[in-house]
């Protein structure tokens, strides 16, 4: 006999009490009881919207809670000391957070997802749902491949043609496609790396205001951040399609080769759509490949009121569409779709002989691990597909009628406020606005732009509101987005009269060094 054997049988135990049912059935009725007195207090409102802290101080009560004694380290694993050790952490998880349902978290893209979409994602948790190969995980196989077919259709793009896959953010969707769109206008560069043979420079011509990951991707795909072609921008900051034609004349002069245009539906800074139609012609008449970034705007197309903003995303040659925003998905559920379902095999080659089977080639296309940089991927539209089919897509057109009327409501009160000002007027649900006292505005322009960020920094550390910051033509701005569908005007009439009130105290003490920030979008 060995001297591990005691000790070996005294952990199988351990173990075995861990996994057992009676267990998790306790312990998922405390969590329900928590996350429905969560959800009540969120809807009376009575609480923070973000529960601030130091960052050092909460790094080092997470470290603490790891170094302490483990919170039931009884020999015997007893159910009901277990549980209520889960019931403290659990509670701990919501009190320390961020309360994304708050009607007053009106900040980044990020939705107030649905409680309901959080259950079913908990059976994808709980069950550890996978996918690479089909086999690997059929159902969740089956219920993206539904969903691509399904949202593949509601873009426009034609029954049995295109194709697409679900990944980790938009980010990753927009380094897929663009990594797409890269093999098939430099073929060698994914085999031969730096020692490709290119007949010309690689470039991309993006929108000036398109999100930082299309940047990143130029980067990570050997294309060079510097050979991002920024288009420029009309007076409402959507691309200039003329400006486009000049451009793509210049890259041919110059002998460049341009792996695709990138376009915006919409951009982050101020929620313009480019026009895609004009974009698409271009790109057509040019054989150019057209990615358009749907990662916020894509839901549009549900809405009879507001689809003719995506008009002509079913032209563009590789979307992404971000069901985390504006489908009341929690993160992450992204798509990219080609509208040439051949192109989905073209961003990747690969062989790993464990994975796919030559005995059953037709299962293949079923495969979703040959398109994705993911390999082991979550199983990440369970959500999605159980409020879909539980709701009908109804749900999301009403989602898109209702924050961008609420945003066009706020752009309103605006616009009768005499100390606040629009920065642009509203396309869709994010409003950028400047306060716009008089005192204020006979400051610098440095000292109005840290009065708007110290104002900010308050106002989200007291949890009365969430909102963000962003600089518009060098001048900070506050910004909203109205991404819960039970953000009303009233909400937007206590947000400007906090900010009044806030700023009223502020100006007592402001004294105003110069700065410099700048802040990305999500
Ligand atoms: C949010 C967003 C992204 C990034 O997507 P993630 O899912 O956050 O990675 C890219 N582009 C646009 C236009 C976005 O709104």
């Amino acid at each position: 006999m060995t001297k591990a054997a005691p000790d070996l049988s005294a952990a199988q135990s351990r173990i075995q009490a861990i996994y057992s049912p009676e267990l998790l059935e306790t312990a998922s009725q405390t969590l329900s009881e928590l996350l429905t007195n969560h959800a009540r207090t969120l809807q009376l409102e009575t609480t923070n919207v973000l529960n601030w802290a130091h960052p050092a101080d909460n790094f080092k009560a997470a470290l603490q809670q790891l170094n302490q004694a483990p919170m039931n380290d009884a020999g015997e694993r007893d159910i009901t000391q277990t549980v209520d050790a889960f019931r403290q952490l659990a509670q701990t998880m919501l009190d320390k957070g961020h309360n994304l349902q708050n009607p007053r978290y009106i900040g980044h893209q990020v939705p107030a997802s649905l409680p309901l979409a959080g259950l079913f994602e908990a059976i994808v948790s709980v069950t550890n749902q996978v996918m690479a190969v089909y086999e690997m995980g059929p159902w969740a196989t089956a219920v993206e491949l539904a969903l691509i077919e399904s949202l593949g259709r509601e873009i426009g793009y034609a029954p049995g043609t295109f194709a697409g896959l679900v990944t980790h953010g938009g980010s990753l969707a927009n380094l897929t496609g663009l990594l797409a769109a890269r093999n098939l206008k430099c073929p060698d560069l994914w085999s031969q790396g730096p020692q490709a043979k290119l007949d010309a420079v690689p470039v991309i011509l993006v929108s000036s205001d398109a999100h930082y990951s299309v940047t990143r991707s130029a980067g990570i795909l050997g294309i060079g951040a510097d050979n991002i072609i920024k288009v420029p921008l009309d007076e409402r900051r959507k691309m200039n399609p003329a400006a486009l034609q000049q451009l793509i004349f210049s890259c041919q002069a110059e002998n460049k080769t341009i792996i695709a245009v990138v376009a915006c539906a919409c951009a982050t800074p101020i929620g313009a759509f480019d026009p895609l139609n004009d974009i698409a012609d271009l790109c057509e008449q040019h054989d150019l490949w057209l990615h358009v970034d749907a990662a916020h705007g894509g839901p549009t197309c549900f809405s009879e009121r507001h689809k003719h903003l995506t008009a002509g995303l079913h032209r563009a040659d590789s979307v992404v569409f971000d069901a985390h925003k504006m489908m009341f998905m929690p993160a992450l559920c992204a798509f990219l779709f080609y509208k040439n379902k051949a192109h989905q095999f073209s961003a990747f080659q690969q062989q790993a002989a464990y994975l796919f089977d030559p005995s059953a080639p037709e299962i293949a296309e079923y495969d979703i691990g040959l398109r994705t940089i993911e390999c082991t991927k979550r199983a990440n539209c369970y959500a999605l597909w159980g409020i879909w089919s539980l709701f009908g897509k109804s749900l999301f057109s009403d989602l898109v009628d209702i924050t961008f009327t609420t945003a066009r409501t706020f752009y309103n009160l605006l616009q009768q406020a005499s100390d606040f000002e629009p920065v642009h007027e509203p396309e869709c649900n994010i409003v950028v606005f400047r306060y716009q006292a008089e005192w204020l505005n006979a400051l610098s322009r440095e000292q109005q732009n840290l009065f708007h960020f110290k104002l900010r920094r308050q106002l989200i550390e007291s949890g009365e509101f969430y909102i963000v910051h962003s600089v518009i033509n060098e001048q900070a701005a506050f910004r909203i987005t109205v991404m819960n569908p039970l953000t009303t005007e009233v909400h937007l009439n206590q947000l400007l009269n906090t900010i009044r009130h806030r700023a009223s105290e502020l100006q007592k003490t402001f004294d105003a060094p110069p700065l410099v920030d700048h802040c990305e979008q999500t």
